[in-house]
């Protein structure tokens, strides 16, 4: 996953995150409330501090690198120790202990960065569940109003939170999805691409034939091919040569529309389609493409050379059955008669 990847996810857990504090934070508050009225002094100062970790939780996670899973330890070790609080003071039934078993969900997120402490959390929720039932089970502090009461407001916070998880859930494997996609498409591109020019290269004309001449259009082939190539390679060096075909390419990108197909063919030959276009205006295209190679100057430190290129130019009206594979061929040869004939110059049929 490559790194704004991670952080858009961290960006977006922490927001739901954010709300799931903000929700918990107004269920303590509202806990606070009822614990005074019905005289559980106990449970009425441990709330003040619950709702002082989910007034400290949002900030936390405001800072620029949220430690996320403190805050999801806090979190968890703070419902833990209400629900036990509530059930040994008020007894079984009145919703506490559901709270275990939603909050057993939250141990899937809880990349605490070590398993043990994960574990930890999976195993005690459970346990805890099992250990409060046998020793509570009948035991029945509150009774009348304020029981149908709490159980019902545990019901809600179980269920907002239950829906606010299934959120995080959401958002996980979207991410993961769009990642997972992401990085097809990064593969693709790769291997579609040219590394030194950064234009196409031979492997992308299928899919460019498959996606966009499957339908009859107006299209020309053009095949070009720097001249002398090998002597300036000779004369100034590798590296000299690859400045001379990054030229060559960006001259293409800015001459060729954005529907028309430019790819390195191989060496120093380069092929495009230019789509919709009669033929004198294709043959003018790369006339101009010629004409623009062979006026401009490749420099590299105190040298400064000319280039100028050979192309072949076959034109297809789209009329009828074509075949891209005799086209290209037919480009090419038209190519080295233009070698043969003095270089620097566009042949056309
Ligand atoms: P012509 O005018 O007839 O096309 O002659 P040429 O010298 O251009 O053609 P030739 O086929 O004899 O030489 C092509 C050279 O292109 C040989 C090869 O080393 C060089 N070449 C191929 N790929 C690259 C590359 O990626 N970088 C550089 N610098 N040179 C390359
Ligand atoms: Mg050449
Ligand atoms: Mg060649």
């Amino acid at each position: 996953m490559s790194k704004s990847n991670i952080l858009t996810t961290n960006y977006k857990l922490n927001n739901v995150f954010k709300i799931m504090s903000f929700i918990v934070f107004f269920a303590h508050a509202t806990y606070l409330v009822i614990f005074a009225v019905i005289g559980a002094e106990p449970l009425a100062i441990l709330n003040i501090f619950s709702v002082i970790i989910y007034l400290i939780i949002p900030i936390i996670l405001l800072q620029e690198n949220p430690a996320s899973s403190l805050c999801l330890v806090l979190f968890q070790l703070e419902v833990m120790i209400h629900a036990i609080a509530c059930i040994v003071v008020l007894g079984w039934g009145l919703g506490f202990e559901l709270l275990f078993i939603a909050f057993m969900m939250t141990t899937l997120f809880a990349d605490t960065g070590n398993k043990q402490i994960t574990y930890f959390f999976a195993a005690a929720q459970p346990f805890a569940f099992l250990v409060l039932f046998f020793l509570y089970h009948d035991s029945y502090k509150i009774t009348g109003y304020w029981r149908d009461f709490l159980f019902t407001f545990n019901i809600v916070c179980v269920c907002s939170l239950a829906i606010v998880l299934s959120f995080f859930l959401e958002i996980s494997n979207r991410t993961a999805y769009q990642n997972a996609q992401k990085e097809r498409d990064d593969i693709k591109d790769i291997s579609n691409q040219d590394p030194l020019t950064k234009i196409y290269n031979r492997h992308a004309l299928q899919e460019f034939l498959d996606e966009n001449l499957s339908q009859a259009r107006n299209f020309a082939v053009m095949m070009g091919d720097i001249d002398n190539f090998k002597r300036i390679n000779d004369t100034y060096g590798h590296n000299v040569g690859d400045l001379v075909l990054v030229k060559v390419a960006n001259i293409f990108k800015n001459i060729f529309r954005k529907n028309d197909f430019l790819c390195r063919w191989g060496g120093e030959e380069f092929l495009a389609i230019i789509c919709d276009i009669d033929k004198t205006e294709a043959i003018n295209v790369v006339r101009r493409a010629k004409e623009t190679i062979a006026t401009s100057k490749v420099k590299h430190g105190e040298t400064e050379l000319n280039v100028t290129m050979t192309f072949g130019l076959v034109y297809c009206d789209g009329g009828g059955e074509f075949d891209i594979w005799s086209l290209i061929k037919r480009a090419d040869q038209l190519l080295y008669k233009g070698k043969n004939s003095g270089k620097n110059i566009v042949m056309f049929e």
